[in-house]
């Protein structure tokens, strides 16, 4: 059975010999982008090519690119655990022309690796493409030998491309694998498309456009190609499996928690798991691209992101910090395709400690808090806003990380009672306030990366509206 390391390296190897540059992953931290806050996608490293900014001595290139999605626009983080397709942190494997080859190259070189390279059944494929672009779908039609019910058009955003309010924007092509009629979901364009039984992966972006401020269009000289597929998504289909966590590299660390809790993989805290093994890869990659947990931007998502793993394993009864521990199964997985990882691992392993540590004192008696709480409310009733931000305020507890408490419960937070707990706080901050700037700085920006999500904050939306592909 072919590894995700294996199938990284055809992937990569393919493109190679179809005349493409290998590039290495950028750091998860953009350099030059102070409006993106993580990588999302393999063209963030290339944007400034494709608007024509900058040339390089290649026109084709093929990366395995590191992304977090995890705030803003492209958020999977409660996906996480509960879908079969979504991480916080994947691998995003990619093929890019820049002003090139177009659809004719980029259609045939997806299907030929899909179909022979990765001798997938050419019958369990299906694609969208925009609802205008007749002439994607005649490609498809023709390479593929696709009939028109498995050539779905799309009229939404999914299936139109835009690098922001301005810029280079296209029409794409979603490919989706099918599952089969044992696993719950429609078709892609379909009322229950948001099941797994039709899962995408892979996504090709056609350049066409430019957009301008006044609304108009242009086409552009020289259209460009920007594609995006899921290393864990076809890994999982590789390996004859429905779920991305089944894979090889997913499981060998769902199982380092497993043994590292004695607990049963798949038994009740299977979602723990599942979290966890997800967590730790997005943490550990964020760490050893230099980020530290914080109380502000890029810092305090991956604070949020280790918190919620550190509540996961108290929930499989972990008595000592748990997520330091599983570190080693990872360098055995990642380290040798990212030897950053490696390089870092020391330093992954006392900051996972020292922050699961300290996090443990006020984790024990904010979850004692929550439950008596919960057992003082009516069944199902949410939780009040005020309980809440005292948790956060308290104890610690992101918000993000209350409201995933109460899914195992089917409950929610009222979050408007949140806001208003957290504004007066600010206004009371606000009054009391007569020191350095500094700290007021801080309190204004935490309130509003808490409410809005930091991404967003950083001027995600502006740039990245529809962000990665
Ligand atoms: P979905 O609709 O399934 O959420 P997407 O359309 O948001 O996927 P794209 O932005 O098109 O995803 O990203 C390109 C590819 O990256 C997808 O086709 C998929 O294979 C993979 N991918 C996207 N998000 C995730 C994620 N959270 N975890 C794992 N793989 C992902
Ligand atoms: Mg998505
Ligand atoms: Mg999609
Ligand atoms: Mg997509």
């Amino acid at each position: 059975m072919a590894s995700l390391n294996d199938i990284r390296s055809t992937f990569l190897d393919f493109f190679v010999r179809n005349g493409h540059r290998q590039v290495d992953s950028s750091p998860l931290v953009p350099r030059n982008d102070p409006t993106l806050m993580f990588a999302n996608s393999g063209m963030v490293q290339f944007k400034n090519l494709f608007t024509g900014l900058e040339h390089r001595d290649y026109t084709r290139a093929t990366t395995a690119q590191k992304c977090v999605r995890a705030g803003g626009k492209h958020n999977d983080l409660d996906n996480v655990g509960y879908t079969a397709r979504h991480h916080t942190f994947f691998e995003m494997l990619g093929n890019f022309s820049f002003g090139d080859y177009f659809k004719e190259q980029a259609i045939p070189y997806a299907w030929e690796l899909l179909t022979r390279e990765f001798g997938i059944e050419a019958d369990k494929l299906l694609v969208t493409v925009y609802h205008t672009d007749d002439e994607a779908a005649n490609i498809w039609k023709k390479v593929a030998g696709l009939p028109d019910e498995r050539i779905i058009r799309i009229a939404t955003s999914d299936n139109f491309w835009q690098m922001g309010p301005t810029g280079p924007c296209g029409p794409c092509t979603e490919i989706f694998y099918d599952h089969g009629p044992g696993v719950w979901g429609g078709p892609p364009g379909s009322p229950d498309e948001d099941g797994d039984r039709f899962i995408e992966i892979w996504n090709l972006v056609f350049m066409q456009f430019e957009q301008f401020e006044d609304g108009s269009m242009k086409p552009l000289p020289n259209p460009s190609i920007d594609t995006g597929m899921g290393l864990e998504r076809i890994g999982a289909l590789l390996q004859g499996k429905h779920d991305n966590y089944d894979t090889d590299l997913m499981r060998s660390l769902i199982e380092a928690s497993a043994h590292a809790t004695s607990s049963d993989p798949d038994g009740p805290g299977k979602v723990h798991h599942r979290v966890i093994a997800d967590h730790l890869r997005s943490t550990s990659f964020l760490i050893a691209d230099g980020v530290m947990p914080s109380n502000e931007g890029r810092g305090y998502v991956l604070r949020r992101i280790m918190r919620r793993a550190m509540r996961h394993a108290h929930m499989l009864g972990a008595q000592d910090p748990l997520m330091h521990r599983l570190v080693p199964a990872l360098v055995r997985q990642m380290g040798a395709a990212y030897p950053e990882l490696t390089q870092a691992q020391p330093l992954i392993e006392e900051t996972l400690r020292g922050e699961e540590t300290r996090f443990r004192q006020t984790l024990d008696r904010g979850l004692r808090l929550l439950s008596d709480e919960l057992a003082r409310l009516p069944e199902g009733a949410d939780l009040p806003g005020e309980t809440a931000f005292k948790l956060y305020d308290t104890y610690g507890f992101p918000l993000d990380l209350t409201q995933d408490a109460l899914r195992e419960q089917g409950r929610a937070v009222e979050v408007a009672g949140f806001d208003a707990a957290m504004a007066e706080q600010k206004t009371k901050a606000r009054a009391a306030w007569t020191g350095s700037g500094e700290t007021r700085d801080a309190a204004i920006w935490f309130d509003l990366a808490e409410r809005h999500g930091a991404t967003e904050f950083l001027g995600y939306d502006t740039e990245q509206a529809e962000g990665a592909i």
